[in-house]
């Protein structure tokens, strides 16, 4: 089975390419998703965070997000900190879902592929990339935030260009090329590779 990354920038649309391999019946995985998650299953992840960020992170059993993300907002080293606390448990959980999984190929979704060391987990990664202006616009639409917060997500995150080129295929979510055929064309070629694989 081929494992295949699949990353860009925030607002590229990375959700929303691995929404179509899904329709084509590719199993995904949703890193953010799943590193949610482990924040409140994965004992030990939970252990550390209230070492190094305080019993108030959890409040009634949930992590409290606001909380943790002033924590983190204006300090470069304790975000680097919780990233090294959540990325290991959560490649871990990838490698035991890529294990339970049937299908020629599985598609790995994260924002951090690069940066949270799971590219070399993966066969092949797919870059998703949109122009930075449309990327700022989506997700302001989306999350109902500002310019400067978008902006400031956005500097925390590897440089487009660079994550660009260190992906095997790019999808263009520019609104000028149709993504469906992108993904198809791109799903009959993964498919080849896999069955050279058997
Ligand atoms: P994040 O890194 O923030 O999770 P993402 O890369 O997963 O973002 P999406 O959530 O897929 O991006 O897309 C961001 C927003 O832009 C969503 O509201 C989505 O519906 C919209 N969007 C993505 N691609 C297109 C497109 N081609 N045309 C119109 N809207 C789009």
């Amino acid at each position: 089975m081929l494992k295949i990354g699949l990353t860009g920038g925030i607002g590229s649309g990375k959700t929303t390419v691995a929404k179509v391999f899904e329709l084509l019946n590719v199993p995904v995985y949703y890193a953010d998703e799943a590193s949610k998650r482990l924040y409140h299953t994965d004992p030990v992840l939970k252990a550390a965070m209230v070492k190094h960020f305080g019993a108030d992170v959890y409040k009634n059993e949930q992590l409290d997000r606001a909380h943790l993300a002033q924590l983190v907002f204006n300090d470069p080293g304790k975000l680097e900190l919780l990233n090294s606390l959540v990325h290991p448990p959560t490649l871990l959980d990838a490698e035991k879902w890529i294990a339970s999984q049937k299908a020629p190929y599985i598609i790995k979704e994260a924002a951090l592929l690069f940066e949270a060391g799971s590219a070399g987990q993966l066969d092949y990664i797919i870059g998703v990339a949109a122009p930075v202006h449309l990327r700022i616009k989506r997700v302001m639409d989306r999350d109902a935030i500002s310019r400067e917060q978008v902006q400031h997500r956005m500097n925390r995150q590897m440089d487009e260009i660079i994550k660009m080129r260190l992906c095997d295929f790019i999808i263009h979510n520019d609104e000028q090329q149709l993504v469906i055929p992108q993904v198809l064309h791109l799903h009959e070629a993964l498919l080849k590779l896999a069955s050279h694989l058997q």
